[in-house]
């Protein structure tokens, strides 16, 4: 998903140099056509081809001459040498958003704009770096300093990192929903793609998928395979559809580890309540000790490492 809006990016990019150029042309052939600027630059050329041919101080000068006679001829016809190129405003990498190295860093914002665009995420809001700003009090304060510490350094790893999936619970207004955001707006600013879903659009994506020819499958499903983090906002309050939202949760799970995709799932359910919801394979999937991160925002079981 990525790749694919940073290739928009710079095709934009290219497309805006290439206009420029066309533009930048269609002024040298216009000044050209002026009948003294054609005078004066056709003597500038013969002298130039002259100097160059047969050499000689007095030819060079001579040429040197015709060129300040044409740049002067330029001058009163409204134009200077400069308007017959694009300009460019990025020296590293000529406007073209790419330098031998990949990306240039004067396209990033572009890219994170586009990002956001994609995702539906404004970069603007409020992401884990704005936590330390905020003032937070109350019996949560200690717990919610150590969840963002420790995001903070998840994001800073990203995509980095061994534990693919992180399991936000606790009771509704505790926020996970927060904070899975601020994480997804942290990436986008970094220049990844993150996709938030409520578990109920996720499931219905997923019903229109299974119920699509599988030929639009992929593309149904590109998206949440392709994010680089996904969110799946309040699992559980889903309805249940039959060979669909537990075989596609596991789908979507198994096949973005497998990529080494990271998937964020917050839920009001405890461990217990996901097992008995839904069924052991996910439930192991959620809470495989290597590879998943739980997070209990009630205070019990906070397990950070
Ligand atoms: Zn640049």
């Amino acid at each position: 998903m990525t790749d694919e809006i940073i290739k928009g990016v710079l095709e934009k990019r290219r497309a805006v140099c290439r206009a420029a150029e066309a533009e930048a042309d269609d002024r040298k052939r216009y000044a050209l056509s002026l009948p003294e600027v054609a005078k004066a630059h056709r003597e500038y050329v013969y002298a130039l081809h002259d100097s160059l041919r047969l050499g000689g101080k007095e030819r060079k000068r001579r040429a040197e001459e015709a060129y300040d006679a044409y740049l002067a001829a330029l001058g009163r016809a409204g134009f200077s040498e400069e308007d017959f190129s694009r300009q460019v405003t990025c020296p590293i990498c000529k406007d073209l958003g790419v330098t031998e190295n990949g990306l240039c860093s004067c396209v990033h914002e572009e890219v994170v704009r586009a990002l956001g665009v994609a995702c539906d995420i404004s970069p603007d809001g409020f992401a884990l770096e704005d936590f330390e700003k905020t003032e937070v009090h109350g019996r949560q304060a200690d717990l919610l300093e150590k969840i963002y510490a420790r995001m903070n350094a998840y994001a800073q790893k990203f995509p980095e990192v061994n534990k693919q999936i992180i399991v936000c619970s606790g009771k509704t207004g505790t926020g996970k929903t927060m904070l899975a955001e601020a994480l997804s707006r942290t990436l986008i600013r970094r220049g990844h793609s993150a996709l938030i879903l409520s578990a109920m659009r996720f499931n219905s994506l997923m019903l229109k998928c299974h119920t699509s020819p599988y030929s639009e499958r992929d593309g149904i499903l590109s998206d949440v395979m392709g994010a680089e983090l996904l969110v799946i906002d309040d699992l559980g309050t889903e309805p249940r559809y039959n060979n669909v939202t537990c075989e596609y949760l596991l789908l979507v799970l198994e096949e973005r580890s497998a990529k080494g995709l990271s998937t964020v799932i917050t839920t009001n359910l405890s461990p217990d309540g996901i097992l008995r919801c839904y069924n052991e394979r996910i439930y192991s999937r959620l809470f495989d000790k290597r590879r998943s991160l739980p997070i209990s925002f009630d205070g019990e079981d906070l397990r950070l490492n």
